[in-house]
């Protein structure tokens, strides 16, 4: 049988055994899908440096359709996604965001909007002296926003009027609403970041993160974080990495 020859992002990857490795892809013609790369670990791995997060190639996938895990053929390079002098918080903001795209991205869906979402994330944190904190946040703005999961941040859900202030997260209905029908204590998101959200989602990455330049966005990571969480139920390993080793 011919394999199946797409392009795709890396997403992750995980040790099988003592010379494979398990390829986690965003297919551009399959959507999410997991390979074997067999020989991967052993001496003179073939498939090298092509297996970083949001490195993007060209692959050839052997097995059935249907199947569960393919075997992965011939990887070409097409984008390394290597920041200059491996800048650190391009390194784990890479690793962030192929991490939050895995976890949010349903199996063999194809998704072309997710696709280029993560290819403009890495043209961002390529560039000279780039943003990384930016990027992730606006990562998982539009994560979140391509699942419908982002709330309106102009119309409020409950009074239907357009939103002035901040956002409040109201439990008892497990949605977000302006600050006059939630309670001012449960505001998750202040009323400046909102507007900075409301007017900079619209750019690219890379200018998201220029737009953003010297303002903290500890309180957008914080309305994410509580969105991220309320959905899958958990946090996302790679976030504990970053806050110990940025904090450090
Ligand atoms: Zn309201």
């Amino acid at each position: 049988m011919p394999p199946l020859t797409t392009d795709a992002l890396v997403l992750r990857t995980f040790p099988l055994g003592e010379m494979s490795v398990v390829v986690v892809l965003l297919t551009r013609s399959r959507g999410k899908l997991r390979a074997v790369a067999k020989g991967a670990r052993g001496p003179g791995d073939r498939y090298q440096s092509s297996l970083q997060p949001l490195s993007e190639v060209r692959t050839a996938l052997y097995g059935r359709e249907g199947t569960e895990l393919f075997r992965l053929g011939t990887v070409e390079l097409l984008r390394s996604s290597e920041p200059p002098n491996s800048n650190l918080e391009s390194l784990l903001a890479l690793e962030y965001c192929a991490e939050l795209f895995e976890a949010f991205l349903p199996p063999d869906a194809r998704d072309d909007d997710a696709y280029r979402l993560g290819r403009s994330c890495v043209t961002a944190l390529k560039q000279r002296g780039s943003n990384g904190t930016a990027v992730m946040r606006y990562a998982e703005a539009w994560t979140l926003k391509l699942h419908g999961l982002y709330p309106s941040l102009a119309r409020c859900l409950n009074c239907r009027q357009s939103v002035t202030g901040g956002l409040a997260f109201d439990r008892s209905a497990g949605r977000v609403v302006c600050t006059n029908c939630g309670s001012k204590r449960a505001e998750i998101l202040d009323s400046d970041s909102r507007a900075l959200l409301r007017s900079a989602l619209r750019l690219s990455p890379a200018n998201f993160a220029e737009r953003t330049e010297g303002i903290d966005l500890a309180p957008i990571a914080r309305f994410h974080r509580e969105l991220i969480e309320t959905h899958l139920g958990r946090s996302l390993n790679s976030s504990r990495v970053i806050e110990s080793v940025l904090r450090s």
